[in-house]
């Protein structure tokens, strides 16, 4: 994944429909994503849901089933079928395009029949605590697969694999219920006093059967699909230690890379730090820090210091392993995360991701092709224009201005494999205004032009190459050569 100028796409949002057909999308836009200049794209769960074709693939029931049997109502998923899928991987794949596969391990959902287990009642928000004597519950965990059968595994999940469960079918209440003997694991979030139970039937990965199970679905998956690497769902409620010697297990046997991505919700850069040393930086991570700074910067309505923006974030204390991102599917209107970057700070956002010389960007599906369920417009032809001012201009080094609460801006110099190459970026969160910027000496003597169209007149750049950068309020201009001077 050191290719330069890498550009991830998170290919989905939350509210897709199944006649949304996700995979022969996919394939449709294969060759236009790569000629734009994104070179992995992440895919979602793949796999059979406890809801059937409505469900996101985060309530996994079969990760086995990857739209190929008659379980829970269909056999394609919400996204299509597995040959659809497979197909998707291999066109993606010849348009130069890394594979993300989506891999969800904290929890099951959609057990086929409950069992009787003795548990513990812990409370919900200190789970430290025990609420009560252990009694029996009747827990949903005993998946069967009938409809796969033991086609490609065997192995059929029971309680004695898992933890615990938030439901007691025979007191009907929610709580949250720790399988009597266990003990939640240590090595994972604080949050809740601990944080390793989040939803459904929560994995035990302390069993040696379950990590050896997970192990070896991985390897089919990996050798079914030839996926390039994961994104790993909810890693702050798994042990750090399993994700450790997964992915460590993986990468030694298949003798492959498997470029891979945690999502460790928090906005906490120290316990992002602490989770990257357990698990041996064997893991990139979503850069949530700069999330939530995007997020309060685009609701302070001009009041945000934009000279404190990478403050606290994992791009600026471990660029290369931050992915940087402005929105995903957890944080869309309505969803568990919901913190959605406002609509007019987009484009300074996406320029503060996709245009600096650090961290992995990662553009999300919402803001590009729209989110109908919430009628948002998808903003494809600027993420497209600085998708591609990343792809051709933004290269070499870069000179920061952050000097301004309200206009900030940074140069990057170009490089001589990139002719043309070489930008000034320059942002308001406040009123319109300038800013004397270097461009370096490629750039001297020219004439540049805001690729983005928000500024008309061009902007003459000195011998020395120094000129004089504008942006409109609330906006952002990528000043870089006219076509008409282009080598
Ligand atoms: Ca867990
Ligand atoms: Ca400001």
């Amino acid at each position: 994944m050191k290719k330069l100028n890498e550009t991830i796409m998170q290919f989905f949002e939350w509210y897709l429909k199944p006649e949304d057909n996700l995979w022969n999308k996919t394939i449709n836009e294969a060759s236009y994503l790569s000629s734009i200049g994104i070179t992995s794209v992440w895919l979602p769960p793949a796999y059979k849901g406890a809801s059937g074709i409505n469900d996101t693939g985060y309530g996994v029931y079969d990760m086995y089933d990857l739209g190929e049997f008659d379980q829970k109502g269909c056999i394609r998923t919400k996204y299509g079928t597995k040959k659809e899928y497979l197909e998707a991987i291999k066109v993606l794949k010849a348009n130069n395009i890394s594979v993300l596969a989506d891999i969800v391990f904290n929890h099951r959902l959609g057990a086929d029949e409950f069992e009787n287990v003795i548990a513990v009642e812990d409370d919900p928000v200190n789970r430290n605590n025990s609420i009560s004597e252990p009694r029996t519950i009747k827990a949903w965990t005993k998946f069967n697969f009938d409809g796969r059968g033991s086609t490609y595994s065997n192995f059929k999940w029971n309680w004695t694999h898992f933890h615990g469960v938030d439901w007691d079918d025979i007191t009907q209440k929610k709580s949250v219920y720790k399988f009597y003997g266990k003990d939640w694991d240590s090595d994972v979030d604080r949050e809740n006093g601990n944080y390793d139970y989040l939803m459904g039937a929560d994995v035990d990965f302390n069993n040696v059967n379950v990590v050896n199970e997970l192990i070896s679905w991985a390897k089919w998956y990996v050798e079914t699909s030839h996926i390039d690497g994961f994104r790993m769902d909810a890693v702050k409620h798994i042990r750090a230690s399993f994700l450790k010697t997964f992915l460590s297990t993986l990468r030694d046997d298949l003798e492959q890379k498997l470029f891979t991505i945690g999502e460790y919700w928090s906005g906490d850069i120290e316990t992002l730090k602490n989770f990257i040393k357990e698990t041996k930086s064997s893991m990139s991570l979503f850069d949530v820090p700069l999330h939530y700074n995007l997020f309060n910067a685009s609701n302070s309505n001009g009041h945000y210091d934009m000279r404190r923006i990478f403050d606290g974030t994992l791009v600026k204390s471990k660029p290369e392993l931050a992915i940087t991102f402005v929105d995903n599917h957890d944080t869309e209107p309505g969803q568990s995360l919901e913190s959605w970057v406002q609509d007019w700070f987009k484009p300074l956002a996406y320029a503060l991701i996709l245009l600096r010389n650090i961290g992995t960007p990662c553009v999300f599906y919402g803001d590009y092709y729209g989110i109908p369920e919430k009628k948002f417009k998808g903003k494809k032809d600027l993420l497209e224009k600085l998708i591609l001012a990343r792809k051709r201009f933004a290269y070499g080094n870069e000179v920061d201005y952050f000097d301004d609460p309200n206009i900030i801006g940074w140069t990057r110099e170009g490089s001589f494999d990139h002719p043309n190459s070489g930008m000034a970026v320059i942002m308001s969160d406040g009123p319109d205004g300038c800013k004397a910027m270097n461009v370096g000496k490629k750039l001297a003597g020219s004439l540049l032009y805001d690729y983005l169209g928000n500024v008309n007149e061009p902007v003459y750049v000195d011998d020395e190459g120094n000129g004089i950068f504008y942006t409109r309020a609330r906006s952002v201009s990528v000043w870089v050569l006219r076509e008409d001077e282009m080598k």
